[in-house]
């Protein structure tokens, strides 16, 4: 069975998300961990988080997968940009505990004229600050198209950030396929041999989860703006190697296109017709 959701606002929470998914015929789903943009976080709801654990295990609803805030830099050159970034993803990981084996991913930074080297340090270095033996969620380095001077855009960087982190165990990838192909990764003509790179170069054992969207830009643009599945410049026959390709099939694949929750059932129901 494939395992297949959306990006879903949490603002009611996690219940409510589970429903809503389920809902649109959903089996997993993606949420911010608080205001994208930052900012301090609910307190957790446990007797939400019980009626979530168990209306999750009538429903099916095994992965779920938390979003830091994106405006989060694990490198940045001002101390206390990264000061934040460390309080809010240990305090993340944290209230994640209460959902135990679950996946949370973060984009890794961007540089912002320090160089690659400087960012790919000083992320491994934050991750040695954040994480903590007790943190029972995996991490995910999510791979970025390149834009600006974001850290994460080649697989080698993730590689670089994953061997330098100490609890390194507690580390995955999310592939975007739309950061890929805009960073140069051929999906549409040579899957195979990207996903070869990705095995030889971070191993395929590291991949937890993928962020299904089609972009609307063309191959290694560098630009990171997602299109609805089949509107891009990935299309519909590429997404079909995609979510049926033995090395992904199993993975979880979260839509973060742009839609309200009828346009992401669409697409569920999609991509569940392509899939063999
Ligand atoms: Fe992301
Ligand atoms: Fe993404
Ligand atoms: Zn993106």
């Amino acid at each position: 069975m494939c395992t297949i959701g959306c990006h879903l606002s949490a603002s009611k929470g996690y219940l409510s998300m589970a429903k809503q998914a389920v809902s649109i015929g959903a089996n997993t789903f993606q949420f911010f961990t608080r205001n994208p943009r930052g900012g301090s976080a609910k307190a957790i709801d446990e007797k939400d988080v019980k009626a979530f654990l168990e209306f999750s295990k009538e429903n099916s609803i095994v992965h779920i997968l938390a979003h830091a805030p994106y405006t989060l830099n694990a490198c940045a050159a001002d101390d206390r940009v990264r000061e934040f970034c460390i309080m809010t993803m240990g305090d993340d990981l944290d209230r994640m505990n209460y959902t135990p084996g679950q996946m949370y991913n973060f984009h890794p930074g961007s540089h912002v004229g320090q160089g690659l080297e400087t960012g790919i340090a000083k992320i491994a270095e934050t991750l040695n600050i954040v994480l903590k033996p007790e943190h029972n969620t995996k991490v995910l380095l999510e791979t970025m198209s390149g834009k600006g001077s974001e850290v994460g855009f080649e697989f080698s960087q993730l590689r670089e950030i994953i061997d330098r982190t100490a609890l390194s165990e507690k580390m995955g990838v999310c592939l975007d396929t739309c950061h890929v192909y805009d960073a140069g990764y051929d999906i549409v003509n040579d899957l195979d041999g990207v996903l070869t790179e990705f095995d030889k170069v971070i191993g395929l054992e590291r991949l937890c989860a993928v962020h299904i969207n089609d972009s609307k830009n063309p191959f290694s643009s560098h630009k990171d703006r997602h299109e609805k599945i089949g509107d891009g410049s990935i299309g519909n026959d590429a997404f079909k190697r995609i979510i049926n390709h033995p090395a992904l099939k199993d993975i979880p694949f979260y839509l973060e296109t742009p839609n309200e929750l009828d346009g992401y059932e669409r697409e569920i129901a999609l991509l569940k017709s392509i899939r063999e």
